[in-house]
């Protein structure tokens, strides 16, 4: 089991954002940015691109709706989408508010939050979720 699957099952405690029937979204723990997300299929598959063609075309709409509720909730010029997947065997998609190319830069340092603070802004953006 996968340490994202162990977050969807509720082993492992996660800041939500929303979720579906096959589709779960919180908050990374070492974010690039303040509303930087991940969006994980339930079914658990290593490589992103070994998804069925439903799941990954349903995976990016899941993604899109995410992907709106962070821009209501967090100032920026758009959601950065990214796949690495280099730590994590278990496909997932990054979402990440950005406004300028470096923004999405995955060497830089990452933020440090508080519990509070990863509360804050998963309930802010978890609101938009529509
Ligand atoms: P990658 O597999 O290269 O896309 O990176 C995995 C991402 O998952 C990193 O950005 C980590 O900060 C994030 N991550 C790893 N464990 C957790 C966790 N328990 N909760 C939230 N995010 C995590």
């Amino acid at each position: 089991m996968t340490i994202f699957s162990k977050i969807i099952a509720g082993e492992i405690p996660c800041y939500k954002i929303a979720e579906n029937a096959d589709f779960f979204a919180f908050l990374d723990i070492n974010p690039l940015a303040k509303g930087h997300v991940l969006v994980v299929p339930k079914q658990e598959i290593d490589y992103i691109f070994d998804l069925d063609n439903e799941t990954l075309r349903e995976m990016m709409i899941f993604s899109k709706q995410v992907a709106k509720a962070i821009k209501k909730a967090i100032p920026c010029k758009r959601i950065g989408v990214a796949v690495l997947g280099l730590e994590v065997p278990h496909a997932h998609i990054h979402l990440i508010p950005i406004t300028k190319e470096s923004d999405l830069l995955f060497n830089k340092k990452r933020q440090k939050l508080t519990s509070d603070e990863f509360k804050v802004i998963a309930t802010s953006i978890s609101v938009h979720f529509e």
